[in-house]
């Protein structure tokens, strides 16, 4: 079993880099992804994880966001972590993410709702890239909802009056930056529309000439259709078609490996990278 796609708690997942290598191991997964959000700080830990029978691919889940304001994940699979140019662009991002958590505070206490940054700060672990999951934590501390899925239902998604995005570069520079750094690029569930306006499929016509390398077809914000629509166009621009759980721990529903990827797509896309490979002991 594949899975390309999980968050540990240097970003909104709630499991350390090191619980998720193990349940990766404990599941009998033979590749798992960190893809935490615009940072690779639980990189290191989970080296110090791993075990034989798993291999591990290093990445992050890069925000971007189209001219026309639409968010977009890139997922980077085995960038040289060294290559300044996007770590400095994730730096970047990292950081915008605090002004525009204060702006969505302070919208929710416009309207009543008690809530200040040092209670969203004390549901992150150190060093982790802050995110809306993080408020919706702060808001069930004080008892404001009951989970993640209702704070996200009711005040935090992204069609909701709350809602702040936050400046990130376009996902045709990240592609460039992934690219520049030796990685492969894999779009994050492009059409996944529950959760907000999606791209057009003909943008991702304007990526593939960008360098994007693959497509995450299988997640389980998409339909059939929607994955059915997007199958065709991996199929019609040579991408590599990948599937996976964008597991967050007990932070959302989705478990580990409920969609994978299939392993010539895996070996297509890991031929791709410039040189690094997936890590095994
Ligand atoms: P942000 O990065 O601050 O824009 O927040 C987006 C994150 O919130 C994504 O990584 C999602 O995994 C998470 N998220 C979105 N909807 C939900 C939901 N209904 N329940 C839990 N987490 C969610
Ligand atoms: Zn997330
Ligand atoms: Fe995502
Ligand atoms: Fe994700």
């Amino acid at each position: 079993m594949i899975d390309l796609h999980t968050h540990s708690a240097t970003s909104d997942g709630t499991d350390t880099p090191g619980e998720l290598i193990n349940k990766a191991l404990a599941n009998g997964l033979d590749v798992v992804a960190l893809t935490d959000h615009d940072t690779i700080a639980g990189w290191d830990e989970a080296v110090r994880y791993l075990r034989p029978n798993l291999d591990l691919v290093l990445g992050s889940e890069i925000s971007c966001q189209t001219e026309d304001g639409i968010s977009v994940h890139m997922l980077g699979l085995l960038f040289d972590p060294d290559y300044a140019p996007l770590q400095e662009v994730m730096a970047q991002t990292r950081n915008n993410r605090h002004g525009r958590m204060a702006k969505i505070i302070r919208r929710l206490n416009d309207n009543g709702y008690q809530i200040e940054m040092a209670d969203v700060l004390a549901q992150l672990s150190e060093g982790a890239t802050l995110g809306r999951p993080h408020l919706a934590d702060a808001l069930i501390a004080k008892g404001l909802v009951k989970n993640r899925e209702e704070a996200f239902a009711e005040l935090l998604h992204n069609n909701s009056k709350f809602y702040v995005s936050h400046y990130s570069p376009t996902p045709e520079e990240v592609i460039r930056l992934i690219k520049g750094a030796g990685g492969v690029a894999v779009i994050a569930h492009p059409l996944a529309s529950l959760r907000g306006r999606t791209i057009e499929p003909a943008v991702i016509a304007s990526l593939v000439g960008a360098g994007l390398d693959g497509i995450e077809v299988h997640h389980r914000d998409q339909n059939l259709e929607e994955r059915e629509l997007l199958s065709n166009l991996a199929q019609d621009f040579d991408l590599v078609v990948t599937g996976s759980s964008d597991y967050h721990g007990t932070g959302k529903l989705n478990v580990l490996a409920e969609s994978t990827t299939a392993p010539h797509q895996w070996e297509a896309l890991e031929s791709r990278a410039r040189e690094r490979r997936v890590i095994s002991l």
